[in-house]
């Protein structure tokens, strides 16, 4: 793929830049999906105090 940055061709799995070092917004991504996951993960069991107290 070709980096935005420095516009040189950079492999494809690279997370960053060989060149200058730019971080590529593929990562992030995956960042974020994990802070998804693990919200979720800490959400579930509020959920379910919350429908214990409300019944
Ligand atoms: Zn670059």
């Amino acid at each position: 793929m070709e980096c935005p940055s420095c516009a040189l061709e950079a492999p494809d799995e690279a997370e960053t830049c060989p060149y200058c070092g730019y971080e590529f917004p593929r990562q992030k991504k995956s960042v974020m999906l994990m802070a998804v996951v693990m919200a979720l993960l800490l959400a579930w069991p509020l959920i379910k105090l919350i429908q214990l107290l409300t019944d």
